[in-house]
């Protein structure tokens, strides 16, 4: 927020609770995974303290109907990414593949980079597929008229608030999401419903829109969106289980641009990750230049990824704090049964009851999207 605030911040909270408050409208939501790890800093707790559980109470206490889980849809994601990443290393496109979770970075590659608009991967971010597929699938699984459903997301990142908006993720010019709230801005409604967060039970998300595996937690820091697809394009290219899931190269915030390799088959693929919108104009500028070479590359905006997005609680400036973050993100990871997104039952039966092959014609009328060249005034 401006601090002469002469530009504020949209908030949609009067909006979601007039939605909450009306019969007619059968209002959901879905969490962000770097929400869980954060929002206890808001009620005194720890950095770091996982909520993932009182969250999911505090949601209910709230009025939506059904608690539901970003991660769910970050599985898909990666399902649909891992399938395009494969069809180009086989020649259908053209390398890098770049990963498009983030809308701060596909609005400045947009702006930036037009002539490299070709290298996203189409795929919508989590928020926007769980948005298209609450609206299709479940709305016609469980007979609940579309234009009823209210779809809430409850996200680190402010830049997702224009993100709703593009043309280009509407489904028939209708939204998939119909309002974003920040972190702080979930943490304020729990304050004025009088809720006392520290007191809440454990609860868990409803299905079938919120089973998700280790894989979908770690989308919430930098390195872990890339992390997810190689679990997943590994096992597709080899037809081998992968023993560890952990890929260390890509992680850690230190440094703003990473490099790995990783040995797949009889190739070796070489990922990029950065994050802070500075690192991510040198290494385009090197790829625009054939300077550098990837076979995938992943870009947040905000430096250490969504755990330090702008709708976090204030850190003032103490890394400490979203290291802390960064570590219960691994702690979740580590902690889930399924620990890839390909095996995660509840996509697997999304496939199967609704959308048919992974990258099919159905699975890209709803989860995939477009780019535009923009003009920078
Ligand atoms: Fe939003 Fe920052 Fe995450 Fe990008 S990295 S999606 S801008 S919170």
């Amino acid at each position: 927020v401006c601090p002469t605030a002469a530009l504020t911040e949209v908030s949609y909270v009067q909006d979601v609770w007039n939605a909450l408050h009306d019969p007619d409208k059968y209002v959901i939501v879905q969490t962000a995974p770097a929400i869980r790890v954060a929002l206890g800093e808001e009620f005194g707790l720890k950095p770091g303290t996982i909520v993932t559980g009182k969250m999911v109470a505090a949601l209910r206490r709230l009025g939506f109907k059904k608690v539901f889980d970003t991660d769910f849809a970050a599985d898909v994601t990666i399902v649909e990414e891992s399938k395009e990443f494969i069809d180009r290393l086989n020649g259908k496109g053209r390398l890098p593949i770049l990963t498009s979770c983030c809308p701060s970075w596909v609005k400045f590659i947009e702006h930036q980079f037009p002539e490299l608009l070709d290298i996203p991967s189409t795929c919508k971010s989590p928020h926007m597929m769980f948005g298209a597929i609450a609206k299709t699938y479940f709305a016609e699984k469980f007979n609940i008229p579309a234009d009823k459903i209210v779809v809430v997301s409850v996200m680190p990142c402010i830049a997702k608030k224009y993100e709703i908006q593009r043309e280009e993720l509407k489904s028939d010019g209708v939204e998939n999401v119909d309002y974003v709230i920040t972190t702080r801005e979930f943490a304020k409604m729990i304050r004025e419903a009088g809720i006392d967060f520290t007191k809440l039970p454990d609860e868990d998300f409803d299905n079938p829109l919120g089973e998700s595996t280790g894989a979908s937690v770690i989308f919430g820091t930098t390195g872990g969106v890339i992390e997810a697809a190689l679990r997943t394009a590994y096992e597709w290219v080899t037809g081998e289980t992968l023993q560890d899931v952990e890929f260390h190269g890509v992680r850690g915030f230190e440094d703003g641009l990473k490099e790995a390799t990783v040995k797949l088959k009889d190739m070796e693929l070489k990922i990029g990750v950065a994050h802070g919108l500075g690192n991510a104009r040198r290494l385009l500028e090197d790829i625009r230049d054939g300077k550098r070479f990837y076979h995938a590359i992943e870009i947040m905006a905000c430096p250490g990824g969504c755990i330090d997005g702008g709708g976090q609680p204030y850190h003032h400036g103490n890394l400490e704090i979203v290291k802390a973050r960064m570590n219960a993100i691994y702690e979740e990871d580590r902690r889930k049964p399924i620990r890839k997104s390909h095996e995660n039952p509840a996509v697997i039966k999304l496939y199967q009851e609704y959308l048919g092959e992974y990258g099919g014609h159905k699975a890209h009328k709803i989860l995939h999207t477009h780019y535009t060249p923009r003009e920078t005034i």
